[in-house]
């Protein structure tokens, strides 16, 4: 890559966004250093990647693992400054050191440090989906009005950035008709809708594809996954709902695509690899070997598409009207699937019950404006307590 050599702050760096970034971030050490690494609180795994990467600045959410590893740096004679808290997540996404932030950190937690890089003008890889369901217009506003430039690394997002015209920044691409965000189905797209009531949680995560975290598997079965990102895409594309939509493509080649006034349709493909995404907005507009495995088309020899069934997936309709209600609506339906996933998740709840619980947390709740982060925070809460209140009636109960 020509240019500078970029310097990076990996907020979420021992989860598997991190871990994918540092794999990138490895092969080509000559374009990219590590400033900062941050994350929860899995103190013996970051300081495994401050041992490799000697950053200035590690950070840990949770402060006793803080300090745990602050006495570990010291006793190895690392060369590197532990901050703990949030305002410590805080104080590395904003560093003049760096110029990227990676924004890799899973739930709530990673809105504020995320914001913060945004106030800071950084150049950020997105991955924290709550930075844009529950704030996207704090959030894009923040990233205008500073001029930092925002990088999708959701494999689907990524897909639709690489497929549009050229830009830096915001604002509304020309020419775009609709986008199509490609779905691989999850496991349950051909079982008969009447046994979606009796599915476990194993079968929930037994993924097709992808290898997942639980709560990701069991939104991909839901598709509510899909749901949230077209929630993204609308603050990320500035797009109307109405131009947004979802397709099934159970072999995961195509990433996502842009369909164009003039009829043309732009897709991005690739073997389901995190890398790939990653390695791209890293490198943007350069590219950089990510260590992906090749695209072999002939080997796949042929992809499948199909539409969603609304009544196989209600969790897509869910996602659809709280777009268009906007505000708090999708705040209150992300916080309330969170809920009901759990509630799945300790076989409290049956798996068509996540979208009943969803529904009627929505319902409940009519959309408040969201203008500060506050706002969105609170918005979260009330919608976990909603699903709460839902979850202790029989009615919704397994
Ligand atoms: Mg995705």
């Amino acid at each position: 890559m020509q240019g500078t050599r970029r310097h990076v702050t990996i907020l979420g760096a021992t989860g598997s966004i991190g871990a994918s970034t540092l794999d990138v971030i490895e092969r080509n050490s000559e374009a990219f250093a590590v400033t900062a690494l941050a994350a929860h609180r899995q103190w013996r795994a970051l300081l495994e990647q401050v041992a490799r990467f000697r950053p200035a600045y590690a950070a840990l959410l949770d402060r006793e693992a803080a300090r745990e590893l602050e006495r570990a740096v010291k006793r190895d004679g690392l060369p590197t400054r532990v901050l703990g808290g949030p305002e410590g997540l805080c104080e590395v996404a904003t560093l003049a050191a760096a110029d990227t932030v990676v924004a890799g950190i899973v739930g709530g937690a990673g809105l504020a440090p995320t914001l913060a890089a945004a106030r800071a003008g950084k150049r950020i890889l997105l991955a924290n989906k709550e930075t844009l369901v529950l704030a996207g217009d704090v959030f894009m506003r923040a990233v205008r009005d500073h001029g930092a430039t925002l990088l999708p690394i959701d494999s689907e997002h990524n897909a639709i950035f690489q497929c549009l015209p050229p830009r830096d920044g915001t604002g509304r691409p020309r020419g775009v008709r609709r986008i199509l965000l490609t779905a691989s189905g999850g496991p349950f797209r051909t079982l008969p809708v009447a046994e979606l009531a009796r599915v476990t949680p194993e079968q929930a995560c037994a993924h097709p594809r992808w290898r997942m975290g639980r709560k990701v598997s069991v939104d991909s079965a839901t598709m509510m996954n899909k749901g949230l990102e077209m929630i993204e895409a609308r603050w990320l594309f500035d797009l109307e709902p109405a131009e947004i939509e979802v397709v099934i493509h159970p072999e995961s080649i195509v990433h996502s695509l842009v369909e164009y006034d003039d009829g043309s349709m732009l897709a991005q493909l690739g073997n389901p690899d995190m890398r790939t995404p990653i390695a791209h907005a890293l490198a943007w507009p350069e590219r950089v070997d990510a260590g992906v495995a090749r695209l072999d088309l002939a080997e796949i020899g042929a992809l499948n598409f199909s539409a969603p069934d609304p009544e196989r997936f209600p969790c897509l309709e869910l996602a659809r009207a709280a777009l268009a209600a906007g505000g708090s609506a999708p705040a209150i339906l992300n916080a309330a699937n969170e809920v009901a996933v759990a509630s799945f998740l300790e076989r409290s709840l049956s798996f068509d019950g996540i979208a009943r619980v969803c529904a009627e947390a929505l319902a409940r709740s009519p959309a408040r404006p969201i203008a500060t982060l506050d706002d969105a925070l609170e918005a979260d809460a009330l919608g976990r307590s909603l699903a709460r209140e839902l979850l202790s009636r029989d009615a919704l109960h397994a």
